[in-house]
């Protein structure tokens, strides 16, 4: 049989259902603090948009004046844990999505919107670093 299956056992899965879900909620708490009520509607609009979308930056931007690269940073991670819960149930979930070796049980409870392995994460970031910051 060639199907990729998870090293994770429910309780493995429970830990980081746990782990993702208070991020989560950290991370709206941190979102909604300090935007008006107008920009509350207009963020609980936001938070109902598909994964994915690259115009987080631009509606963070039209939040207000916060700093939007933070929330836009924020957004992401809210995406990424999004994305998580709805992979979580998923066979393969923990796999590296570069290289198909498993996620460590702790990287994914202290990120659980983590879809590679250290070592792809790593190299991946190398080969798109500069791209958010302009390296001088
Ligand atoms: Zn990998």
């Amino acid at each position: 049989m060639a199907i990729a299956m998870s090293h994770l056992d429910p309780q493995a899965k429970q830990a980081i259902r746990d782990a993702l879900q208070q991020q989560r909620d950290f991370l709206v708490e941190r979102l909604r603090a300090g935007l008006s009520e107008r920009e509350q509607n207009q963020f609980s609009a936001v938070l109902g948009r598909s994964t994915g979308d690259s115009s987080d930056e631009a509606l963070a931007t039209s939040l207000g004046d916060l700093s939007a690269a933070r929330q836009a940073l924020e957004m992401r991670q809210f995406h990424a844990l999004d994305d998580a819960a709805r992979r979580l149930d998923n066979p393969d979930f923990g796999l590296c999505e570069d290289c198909g070796g498993e996620i460590p049980l702790a990287r994914l409870i202290a990120n659980p919107g983590a879809v590679r392995c250290i070592a792809c994460q790593a190299s991946h970031e190398r080969t798109h670093a500069g791209m958010a910051h302009g390296s001088l």
